[in-house]
């Protein structure tokens, strides 16, 4: 069967990352039989994502939906995840923002359940994170408009999110870079967590050396390079067909 894309417009290149994104990361081991990654058609209110029932593992470009921030599917034949307004009400607060990941990373829900505990910033790929990672406090699924809302509020202008004991949710400028967060996001968490193991106090990075570190940060570069790596991987594994040429 040929799953090669139609890469002639952007509409069919945004849905070929939402697709290569989420087979990426279920192969990550961070989605697995839910969790979802959206991505906004630039400029609009028009957002790309994958549908309620399919696997993660078999997501095509054809099989993401095209729905509006009302919750209107406006392509597509399935309907869109039960807690899609995670991604509406992010994107209608967010102009900056146009990509979005939901999903229950096994150490975000858990950091929720330690007393008193925060994300802190170990390693420099986390400083997008330096000013903090606010916690939903509220335990359940997010599946009505004004959870939604609640949702963003919580969020407010920070870069991801925790719900307790559920998971995570983060915002970033473009599926290749949801990719990169979410990896990252997981990277500093299991850091966080290790450090612990080796001694009572862990020392993460402070505020100068962080500022120091994001002088010469390229985030536009970093993106690009981690993007290519994993969509490399992806191919030479078979994750992602190899006609859809995702690179950048
Ligand atoms: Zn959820």
């Amino acid at each position: 069967m040929n799953t090669a894309p139609d890469l002639s417009n952007s509409g069919q290149a945004l849905r070929a990352q939402v697709a290569a994104c989420t087979r990426l990361l279920n192969m990550a081991g961070i989605l697995h039989y839910s969790g979802h990654i959206s991505a906004r058609v630039p400029g609009t209110d028009q957002i790309y994502i994958q549908s309620r029932t399919q696997s993660r593992a078999e997501v095509t470009p054809d099989s993401i939906l095209l729905v509006d921030l009302d919750g209107n599917v406006l392509e597509g034949d399935d309907k869109p995840p039960s807690e899609l307004v995670i991604h509406t009400e992010v994107y209608r607060v967010r102009p900056d923002v146009d990509a979005v990941i939901h999903n229950h990373m096994e150490l975000a829900a858990a950091i929720t359940m330690a007393k008193g505990a925060k994300v802190e910033i170990m390693d420099f790929h986390a400083s997008r994170w330096a000013g903090g990672v606010p916690i939903m406090r509220e335990v359940g699924h997010i599946k009505t408009k004004a959870d939604g809302e609640a949702l963003a509020d919580c969020l407010g202008d920070a870069h991801g999110m925790l719900l307790r004991a559920h998971g995570v949710v983060l915002a970033s400028e473009s599926a290749p870079a949801i990719l990169v967060d979410t990896l990252h996001f997981e990277d500093n968490l299991k850091a966080q967590k290790e450090a612990r193991s080796f001694g009572d106090e862990i020392v993460p990075l402070t505020a100068d050396e962080l500022a120091r570190v994001g002088q010469y940060e390229d985030r536009d570069h970093h993106v690009r390079k981690m993007w290519n790596y994993y969509a490399t991987e992806g191919y030479k594994s078979g994750v992602i067909p190899e006609d859809w040429d995702v690179r950048l």
